[in-house]
């Protein structure tokens, strides 16, 4: 199976890609987790991204969109993929449905974890604090602030290009770890059964 999960920082879509990992084979790409260990192998990808990733902006579309379409090709995917932080723009999802359609691949569901945006903000600062090694570059409260405002101009019609599309399910991102896993299993289920 081949999914999205849709969410706001801090939203848990991590959380919830490597469960699914666990449960169901399939691969958590997240284009976050491969931009900062580029940055933290000092690769040339990583000097590029790294000032735009501190300051909350998204990267260019053509550095992410390369690297889904190496990934997803490779064998690691066959059972499947999960999409954790890909697309971010509508410009991605377009590029996304090219090379799916190339590849003969398609999506079986598009997740978004509805979430309340005060919560978020407690939820990053704690992730922050806890974090062994100090906190991601971007969990600071001028990066968080910038990173959901990009949210809401770009990535929330990433939401409504699917919902047009009929693939667009909505589970309760606030509910708790295992609740939240068990809603999109229910989704996932479904969603094969159909
Ligand atoms: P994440 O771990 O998904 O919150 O991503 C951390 C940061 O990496 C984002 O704030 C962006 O700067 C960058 N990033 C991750 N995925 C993408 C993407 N699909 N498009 C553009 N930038 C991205």
């Amino acid at each position: 199976m081949n999914v999205i999960l849709l969410g706001p920082p801090g939203a848990g879509k991590g959380t919830q890609a490597k469960l699914l990992e666990q449960q169901r084979g399939l691969k958590q790409l997240s284009t976050g987790d491969m931009l900062r260990a580029a940055i933290a192998e000092g690769t040339a990808l990583g000097r590029k991204v790294e000032a735009i990733i501190a300051r909350g902006d998204l990267v260019p579309d053509d550095v992410v969109v390369g690297i889904i379409a190496e990934r997803i090709r490779a064998k690691d995917c066959a059972k499947g993929f999960i999409l954790d932080g890909f697309p971010r723009n509508v410009a991605q999802a377009e590029a996304l449905d090219a090379m799916l359609s190339e590849l003969g691949l398609k999506l079986d569901a598009v997740i978004e974890l509805g979430v309340d945006e005060n919560i978020l903000i407690g939820r990053i600062e704690k992730r922050a604090s806890e974090t062994a090694g100090g906190p991601r570059a971007d969990d600071n409260a001028e990066a968080l602030k910038k990173r959901l405002a990009v949210y809401n101009e770009q990535t929330a019609p990433v939401a409504a290009y699917y919902r047009s599309r009929g693939v667009l399910r909505t589970v309760d991102g606030m509910a708790d770890v295992e609740t939240v896993n068990r809603q999109i299993g229910q989704v996932l289920d479904r969603a094969r059964a159909a």
